[in-house]
């Protein structure tokens, strides 16, 4: 589903992706671990194609397409999603007004039929429910005055009610409490299907209890440095990532 062959990538200049490679097949859950500074949010805002990050070498496509030809609402509506680790606050655009645009776009891509506005009002309620959010802060502008673990639960309603393909969680366990961190997880296993690859970036094992990855993946110094199973996330926890540092 998504394949990356030796990407290169700069910001202002400065090369911080230095040929990665990595292949995440549909169903698979992957996990990306590495220090501080090492390539990981930029990794998520290349794919998601951030102003800014520049592609110098290399390809990543996604189900086969090019995916850096296209715009980030081309690649939205592709269903790319990336999951912020600082989620973007709308002053002035309501939740619903936010995710029924997103929506559209998707479906338009897809030469469907926009959402009637009873069938949006619908799937609202419904995912608000089962994610046990009050239906009034979808009403709210995006994020404004949201608290960390009101953000995350927005986001996760947005994930089921856009049914991403491909989904990007960036750091997206920081400054979670163990409650918090619980619904994010929840939310996301619900999304794992045979049709459906995430990308989960994390700094810490412990979301990796939560959501249990079919591979994981060191990235430092811009690139993918070691590839395991479970078991290298438990390692790093133990030991750090000063061996891959330097082998960087
Ligand atoms: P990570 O998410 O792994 O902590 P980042 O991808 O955020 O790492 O950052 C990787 C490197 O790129 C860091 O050295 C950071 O300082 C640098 N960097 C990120 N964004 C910019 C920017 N806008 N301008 C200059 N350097 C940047
Ligand atoms: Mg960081
Ligand atoms: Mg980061």
């Amino acid at each position: 589903m998504l394949k990356i062959e030796n990407l290169h990538a700069a910001v202002e200049d400065k090369e911080i992706i230095k040929g990665l490679t990595l292949e995440v097949p549909a169903g698979e859950v992957h996990a990306i671990m590495g220090p501080n500074g090492a390539g990981k949010s930029t990794l998520s805002y290349v794919l998601t194609g951030r102003e800014g990050y520049e592609v110098t070498e290399g390809s990543a496509t996604l189900d086969g397409e090019d995916l850096l030809a296209l715009d980030p609402n081309e690649r939205a509506a592709r269903g790319l999603f990336l999951s912020f680790q600082y989620p973007l606050e709308i002053p002035g655009v309501p939740a619903l007004t936010f995710i029924r645009t997103a929506l559209n776009a998707q479906r338009k891509a897809r030469g469907e039929p926009e959402v009637t506005a009873p069938e949006f009002l619908k799937l609202a309620r419904s995912a608000a429910t089962s994610l046990k959010m009050d239906f009034d802060m979808l009403k709210r502008a995006l994020n404004v005055g949201f608290s960390g673990g009101e953000k995350k639960r927005m986001e996760i309603l947005q994930m089921a009610m856009l049914q991403p393909r491909f989904l990007i969680l960036d750091e997206t366990d920081s400054g979670l409490d163990i409650d918090a961190l619980r619904i994010v997880s929840e939310g996301v296993n619900a999304l794992r299907s045979p049709e459906r690859s995430m990308l989960v970036i994390t700094h810490y094992q412990r979301l990796l209890d939560y959501i249990k990855p079919d591979r994981v993946h060191v990235l430092a110094g811009g690139r993918i440095v070691a590839s395991g199973g479970p078991e290298l996330a438990l390692e790093l926890e133990r030991e750090g990532y000063d061996k891959y540092a330097r082998a960087a």
